[in-house]
């Protein structure tokens, strides 16, 4: 074992935003430069263009991560194996191509899933505390409410950066704000798992909390 893994006692979060980049994100992103912290993005390979690249680095720049959310955001379980490879190849390659960066982690679309899926993505689940902020019909007020009353040591938060979401744009102040009343530190998902001295590749686990 490695005697310097690095555990410690800090209550720690990591905030996720699946479906950019879009013209949702810079608003996600200027509230985080705002607030001094990083997230985890993400992305749907399809929007990945010279006109969103630029959100892309402005992402890395800011310390957050770039995750993998497939290529076309369609119902992956209904999906040949050779078809799950490449929304998942096409996404991670040109992530690589356009900013240089590795992908770590996956989410499936709508949380669809198959055996076949497991089989051939080879890139931790990540699921996430939902707060139901991809339904027009949830107030601001009570997508934070939901975060900041589920919310444990170790939770991944599910947010959505789509266009239109501006429900999400609203609460992300008041989640920010009542997490770090909770006492919370904002991290990657990389870094959550690696500060808890949890491995996240283990087969056909879909996290939510990286002690659960
Ligand atoms: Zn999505």
């Amino acid at each position: 074992m490695n005697t310097e893994k690095q555990e410690t006692n800090r209550k720690l979060v990591a905030l996720t935003f699946d479906d950019g980049p879009s013209e949702t994100t810079p608003k996600i992103l200027d509230i985080l430069e705002k607030y001094n912290i990083k997230a985890t993005f993400f992305l749907i390979g399809n929007l990945i263009t010279k006109e969103t690249k630029p959100i892309m680095e402005r992402e890395l720049r800011m310390g957050c991560e770039i995750a993998n959310h497939s290529f076309t955001h369609s119902d992956m379980a209904a999906m040949t194996g050779e078809q799950i490879r490449e929304e998942i190849d096409k996404t991670t390659k040109l992530i690589k191509e356009t900013v240089g960066y590795d992908v770590k982690f996956f989410r499936p679309p709508y949380i669809s899933l198959s055996d076949e899926m497991y089989e051939n993505i080879d890139l931790p689940f990540i699921v996430g505390l939902g707060c139901r902020d991809w339904e027009p019909d949830a107030t601001a007020k009570e997508r934070k409410e939901i975060v900041l009353n589920e919310v444990k040591d170790g939770t991944l938060v599910l947010l959505h950066d789509f266009i239109g979401n501006d429900n999400t744009v609203e609460a992300l102040p008041g989640i920010i704000e009542g997490l770090k009343e909770q006492g919370y530190t904002f991290v990657t998902a990389s870094e959550i798992f690696l500060e808890k001295g949890i491995d996240p590749n283990v087969k056909r686990k879909l996290w939510t909390n990286v002690f659960g």
